[in-house]
């Protein structure tokens, strides 16, 4: 843990710092926020009204929230702060608000707090044209970019039910978190639409999206709601390319748990990433739609954020692989499901010599502390390589294993947050085995075998003599298939040169390594 020094009227030991250095304020927690957004189309100005219930688990004299303020005619300029009704004292410097209202909050009570602000947002609502020249609006909080436009506490650590209340000219429509409860057109030629989500979420997943759509239900998974929010101009192959988010809900709800939110909209938008997981909302880059179905492997992905990422949110950044990588083995297991084994092969050996070329350049551990960009913990350790750790821990523990850990996981830590640790004890809870040296070589230490493997036939003996050097510093312990002639055998390494032998009639033409592609290394085999 890295330790940062806090001046500020509170004592030091009323925060914690997380693995990451967000300065969280344990006894504050937010429990709802509402913001009501007003948009025009004559300027990016935006009129902002929050309402945010937070609850104090001591007593506290002053609390922060984030929110960007304004610098050269951009960010956020407040006009009225108040505490339970009561104007309050505040600052607003750094893009930190903090607030320190005349009668302190009591240990164990709630606090209304209302900011009336307005500005320019420097990011975070994007506002501008989309590919057919239209005005749109679309919020892109990931990681840390919801302070640009929102007065949070803008880490996953804290979450929060929202209300979103959307003011916009009555030509667009508005998309947010959970359910519709209200759409009304005002006398000003305004409308204003109200969206409700009474599951908590973290501020990285909490958006609204504001444009011409048009709008289609593609299908029901129990009692949750699929649609499909796309541009009218490309309305037939939009809704043609985001159909098949119905059958993946359908196969992940049965196959991981419950869904976790209460309804899912596929949305055109004008994320700056492929896709954005957002909270029941999902917002994919305008280019996704062409008509072709080229994106089902995205749709697997970003929906299985929905239960992984957003429902089991990541405590610390630094565990970000937490949501990336377990959501890249679910889009291989779902290809595995749909597309068959082979399939699913192919897409991890695909990442395999990725995770191979990146050690390289970034010879880093997934859970790389030192990282304090967040926006850089997105990258090949922890998507593919989270993804390949999950492979492993699947050969190890057994599919029945690995899937009812995750099942647990899911239903322990849903709507909550988990780390590392948490995943591994249920996986050695579910599965009986020791996982410690699992999770520290593979995700707390960097690297992979690197090996060199010979083999030789014994004629006289009638075997196979194989020898596995590790060539990298550290030793890695890990089980290794051989294919020789139509049977595979197992060989576990904990040492840096390891022998075998196995008895076989005729010399094996071919040994393949790893024939079902279980296993993250590198290297080459030869012999005769
Ligand atoms: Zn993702």
């Amino acid at each position: 843990m890295k330790k940062i020094l806090l001046i500020l009227i509170l004592t030091a030991s009323q925060f914690t710092l997380l693995a990451d250095n967000y300065p969280r304020n344990w006894n504050v927690d937010v429990k709802h926020y509402r913001f009501q957004i007003l948009l025009n189309d004559a300027n990016d100005q935006i009129e902002g009204k929050a309402l945010i219930v937070v609850y104090f688990k001591e007593n506290t004299i002053s609390f922060v929230l984030d929110l960007v303020n304004s610098t050269d005619g951009k960010g956020m300029k407040i006009s009225l702060l108040k505490v339970k009704g009561m104007e309050a004292e505040y600052t607003h410097e750094n893009n930190k608000l903090t607030i320190t209202p005349k009668t302190s909050f009591i240990k164990g009570s709630t606090a209304e707090i209302e900011i009336e602000y307005s500005g320019v947002p420097i990011d975070g609502l994007v506002i501008s044209e989309n590919k057919y020249g239209e005005r749109t609006f679309f919020g892109d909080n990931y990681p840390t970019r919801g302070r640009n436009w929102l007065p949070c506490v803008d880490h996953p650590s804290d979450k929060a039910t929202v209300e979103w209340v959307v003011i916009a000219p009555e030509k667009y429509s508005v998309v947010g978190n959970g359910l519709k409860t209200e759409e009304s057109l005002l006398d000003d030629g305004n409308k204003l639409t109200r969206w409700k989500q009474s599951i908590s979420i973290s501020t990285k997943i909490m958006v609204i999206g504001v444009a011409r759509f048009a709008v289609e239900r593609s299908g029901m998974v129990k009692n949750i709601a699929i649609e499909s929010w796309v541009y009218p101009q490309n309305r037939e192959d939009g809704f043609y390319d985001y159909f098949p988010a119905v059958e993946i809900v359908r196969f992940y709800d049965s196959f991981i748990g419950e869904y976790p939110y209460e309804k899912l909209a596929n949305v055109q938008s004008k994320t700056r990433y492929g896709g954005m997981e957002n909270a029941s909302n999902i917002f994919y880059s305008e280019g996704s739609v062409t008509g072709k179905r080229t994106i089902n492997n995205l749709l697997a992905h970003e929906i299985a954020h929905q239960w992984f990422g957003n429902s089991v949110t990541e405590k610390s950044w630094h565990h970000a692989w937490l949501s990336e990588g377990i959501t890249s083995y679910y889009t291989h297991l779902y290809v595995e499901y749909s597309k068959g084994v082979d399939a699913k092969r192919e897409g991890m050996k695909k990442d395999r010599t990725n995770i191979i070329n990146y050690y390289k350049k970034n010879p880093h551990p997934i859970v790389y502390t030192e990282v304090t960009d967040y926006i850089k913990m997105l990258n090949t350790n922890t998507y593919q390589k989270g993804s390949w750790v999950m492979n492993m821990l699947r050969r190890k523990i057994g599919d029945d294993a690995f899937y009812t850990g995750f099942r647990t996981y899911y239903n322990r830590f849903r709507d909550d947050n988990a780390l590392t640790d948490d995943l591994k004890n249920v996986m050695e809870e579910v599965s009986g085995e020791e996982l410690d040296v699992f999770f520290d070589q593979w995700v707390y230490k960097e690297g992979h075998p690197e090996l060199d493997i010979t083999w030789s036939y014994n004629k006289s003996k009638k075997t196979v003599e194989l020898s596995i050097l590790q060539k990298q510093e550290m030793l890695f312990n890990f089980d290794i298939d051989f294919k020789i002639g139509d049977q595979i055998q197992t060989v576990s390494v904990e040492s840096k040169k390891t022998s075998f032998s196995f008895d076989t009639e005729v010399l094996p033409s071919e040994i393949i390594v790893d024939p079902e592609t279980w296993l993250l290394y590198e290297g080459t085999i030869t012999g005769k």
